[in-house]
């Protein structure tokens, strides 16, 4: 469902970050990208929901080439992809609530629909009693909780994430994880770039590593692999 052929990415600086991504992931699927830092997990994933687009190559959504999306027509496809970062990205200045409203407001949801889809997200992760608090009032965990509500809100095909659990404590990033296999088990495509050798060798998936722009290993329940 999502795949790429022949990717290439060189930023203005002359940096290649992607020396020929060939890769195919499935509805379903949840993949782990590991590799070492400069890597071109980013790279990666952001060319996923178009962030950045590749020099040359092709990346299908769905059968779609999204490179050659025109850029009116991106909030389309971030629509069906919900994406998470480290450092949460909550809007300060909104409620719990309105963070996650945010983004069916955006596409014109009806206002009982809205309401009721909210709750049942902030529900799921377990933070209702939490809608009317500010982001800055709640923890780290409880910031990523919504963040994660946030990215499912419109029900996405795929959710990808950049280092979700790189600001949490391992507890933390234990219950995160949870939440990311729900997510995973009703359906949900989950794309995660991480560094969390613990994670990646105990809750088993598919592990896609990068060096240098290049994939070098692809394994159905694979390992993290290097050594911190
Ligand atoms: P990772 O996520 O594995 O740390 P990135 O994809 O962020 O790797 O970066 C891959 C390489 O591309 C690095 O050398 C990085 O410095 C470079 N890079 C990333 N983003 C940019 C950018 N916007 N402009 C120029 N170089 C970049
Ligand atoms: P990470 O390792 O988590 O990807 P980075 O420090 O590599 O974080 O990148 C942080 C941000 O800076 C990213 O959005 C990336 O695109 C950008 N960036 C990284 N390297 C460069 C670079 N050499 N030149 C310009 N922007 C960069």
């Amino acid at each position: 469902m999502i795949q790429m052929k022949e990717v290439y990415k060189k930023y203005p600086n002359g940096i290649m970050a992607a020396n020929g991504f060939d890769v195919c992931i499935k509805q379903g699927e949840f993949v782990y990208v590991v590799g070492p830092s400069g890597a071109g997990k980013s790279t990666f994933i952001k060319m996923m929901y178009r962030e950045e687009k590749p020099t040359t190559g092709e990346i299908l959504a769905n059968g779609v080439d999204i490179t050659r999306l025109k850029d009116k027509r991106v909030p389309y496809l971030r629509r069906n992809i919900g994406v998470v970062f480290q450092d949460f990205k909550l809007l300060n200045r909104l409620t719990v609530y309105e963070n996650i409203a945010f983004a069916l407001e955006v596409i014109e949801e009806q206002p009982t629909k809205i309401k009721k889809r909210v709750m049942e997200v902030l529900n799921l992760v377990g933070l209702k009693h939490k809608a009317r608090m500010m982001p800055d009032e709640l923890s780290g965990g409880e910031q990523q909780r919504i963040s994660i509500a946030r990215a499912i809100v419109n029900k996405p095909k795929v959710v990808i994430a950049d280092e979700p659990t790189g600001n949490l404590d391992p507890e933390t990033s234990w219950e995160i994880m949870t939440l990311f296999e729900e997510i995973n088990a009703i359906g949900t495509t989950i794309v995660m770039a991480t560094h969390n050798r613990e994670i990646v060798n105990t809750i088993r998936q598919r592990v896609i590593a990068i060096e240098n722009g290049v994939i070098v290993r692809d394994e159905q329940r694979g390992e993290y692999g290097y050594e911190s």
